[in-house]
């Protein structure tokens, strides 16, 4: 196989105009080139009043890859293609003695349990929440009246944190053996468009999520796996630092010594089950802020210039940083084109903002969260449970400052800036469901970031003209980034530090930031499990 790389072509080309593009660079007939496909399709926007354009990646096979590969040794833009395909790393035996648990149904625990599904070890799944259906209705049940189900919401429930959601699938993990390829592909077979497959920033959208999920977990089940929900993991058995299996809150219990923990950053009665257990869990950086909305049409201008609204680019996206000079970095997080802010919070009288979108993306307006990091060191030191208590104490704060009934407090951004509550809304209309109460949103996070925020959000409106325009509006508060702590795992076996058969994964252990990476580390974590069961057998 062989990859050509920056092969460019006009917004509007056919793909008849692809494939003579490929044959023109290869300097070959139609008759040799045995088939293409897309491996990835960006756009370069620098040129956005003049003209943007498509960039492919291509692989493809001819009937002499050898020679071409010959003929262009000296061209840097056509190469070998590497081998980006799933290779199973372990079969189970027919007698399989023991099924490994997997606590935890978003998208690591799903590709965990789905590969070691695959793999034949016919994983047991415990999720808190309920299953795709159910928890739609819960989920919007908080949206539409303000009423929370605090085991089912957007934040637990079959699918994960990722369920309600823009369904953004890229990542800046380092990914050598393509496991996201597997993630993204798994991700079609179960019904997604397989352009997620090629496109540079691919996204599914909430609808078509929950359909996914709920065939891959049909796949789990079909291949011997059983799947639990409303099963809260409330302990952890453990026997001389190894761990014998799991006891739910009704008091059932499963056995294993093979447990992975796949339980996502808002499981705090959890991570503080297991600080008591014992098991190794220490405190990381991570970021809180608001959500800004602005008009979709806005973005689209600055990013696409005179393309702004074409048909093959979409909602346009952006990322942001500013360094403030209080030391803090702000920047923009799961940035949602064409989407909405959603309440995303699982605890009763707390309030927190996400975002999320549709397929489409043909929402009026554009969120995204604005964040300052913060670290233990600084800002929460002395416990390792410290970051989780910060982020209960300011949850709490936005649900006051909210009015105490799931509305999320709210401020104009031109009122911020100037440290005025707000009274009144311009024209930007808040997306947050069950809607916002006004106010001013400095009471609701440190000084430090209330600080750090009001300096980027000028510097913001410098690289996109109208981003700190008066009436955008700021809705508080962004609280969970990614989990507050490590359960640090041996970089080798990817168990826990100190507790032997407990694999901590995802998010919620700090090994995962997205979709994608939850996925991908589902799968490392899936293979590290299998391996070791197969060693133990053959020792036993
Ligand atoms: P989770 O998805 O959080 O899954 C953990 C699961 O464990 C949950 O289902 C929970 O119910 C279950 N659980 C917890 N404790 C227990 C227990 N004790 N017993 C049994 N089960 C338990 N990321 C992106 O990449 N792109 C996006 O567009 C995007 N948008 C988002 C929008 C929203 C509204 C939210 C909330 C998040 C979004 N994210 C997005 C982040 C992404 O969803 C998470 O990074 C990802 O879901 C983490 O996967 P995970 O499997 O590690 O954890």
């Amino acid at each position: 196989m062989i990859r050509l790389i920056e092969l460019s072509l006009p917004l509007d080309h056919t793909d008849l105009d692809l494939k003579s593009a490929i044959l023109r660079r290869l300097n070959i007939s139609e008759d040799s080139l045995v088939y293409y496909t897309i491996f990835k399709r960006s756009y370069d926007a620098r040129k956005k009043n003049t003209e943007i354009r498509f960039v492919y990646i291509i692989d493809l096979m001819t009937e002499d890859d050898e020679r071409i590969l010959q003929d262009f040794k000296d061209d840097v833009h056509i190469t070998r293609s590497p081998d980006t395909r799933y290779y199973t790393v372990a079969k189970a035996p027919a007698n399989l003695s023991e099924r490994p648990i997997v606590v935890g149904l978003g998208p690591c625990g799903l590709f965990a349990a789905l590969l070691l599904a695959q793999m034949g070890f016919k994983p047991i799944v415990l999720e808190r929440g309920r299953d795709v259906r159910q928890r739609t209705q819960d989920t919007w049940a908080l949206w539409r009246k303000g009423e929370l189900t605090p085991e089912s919401n957007v934040q637990f429930g079959e699918g994960g944190a990722g369920l309600f959601s823009d369904g953004k699938l890229y990542s800046q993990v380092k990914d050598p053996k393509f496991y996201g390829r597997k993630v993204m592909s798994e991700f079609v077979r179960a019904g997604a468009p397989d352009n997620i497959l090629y496109v540079n920033k691919p996204h599914i959208g909430t609808f078509r999520l929950t359909g996914i999920v709920a065939k891959m977990r049909e796949e789990i089940i079909a291949l011997g796996g059983e799947i639990h929900f409303e099963a809260k993991v409330a302990d952890v058995m453990l026997e001389d630092n190894r761990v014998q299996g799991v006891q739910l809150a009704d008091g059932t219990q499963y056995f294993s010594r093979y447990v992975v923990l796949a339980l996502g950053h808002s499981a705090r009665d959890t991570f503080r089950m297991l600080h008591e257990k014992q098991v190794f869990i220490e405190p990381k950086p991570f970021a809180i802020g608001f959500r800004i909305e602005h008009p979709q049409s806005l973005i689209d201008q600055a990013r696409l210039g005179k393309y702004a609204g074409h048909p093959e680019l979409g909602a346009a996206d952006y990322k942001l940083i500013h360094h403030a000079k209080n030391g803090r970095a702000v920047y923009s997080f799961c940035m949602c084109p064409g989407g909405t802010v959603v309440a995303a919070t699982s605890e009763v009288g707390r309030v927190v903002t996400n975002g999320m979108s549709q397929y489409s993306r043909n929402e009026r307006n554009a969120n995204s969260g604005i964040v300052v990091s913060i670290s233990p060191e600084h800002d929460f030191p002395g416990h390792p449970l410290a970051g989780i208590e910060l982020q209960e104490r300011l949850e709490s704060i936005a649900y006051t400052l909210g009015g105490s009934d799931y509305k999320a407090p709210a401020q104009l951004v031109g009122d911020f800036l100037q440290g005025v509550p707000s009274t009144a809304l311009g024209t930007v209309e808040p997306s947050y469901k069950p809607g916002v109460h006004l106010c001013d949103l400095a009471a609701a996070l440190p000084d430090y970031v209330i600080d750090a925020v009001r300096e980027a959000l000028p510097a913001f409106g410098k690289k996109i003209r109208g981003f700190d325009r008066h009436d955008a509006v700021l809705t508080g508060i962004e609280s969970r980034t990614s989990s507050p702590i490590r359960i640090t795992r041996d970089s080798g076996s990817f168990e826990s530090l100190n507790t032997r058969g407990l694999y901590p994964a995802g998010e919620g252990a700090g090994y995962a930031g997205g979709i994608l990476s939850a996925g991908i580390d589902g799968i490392k974590v899936a293979e590290a499990v299998a391996l070791k069961m197969l060693r133990d057998m053959s020792e036993s």
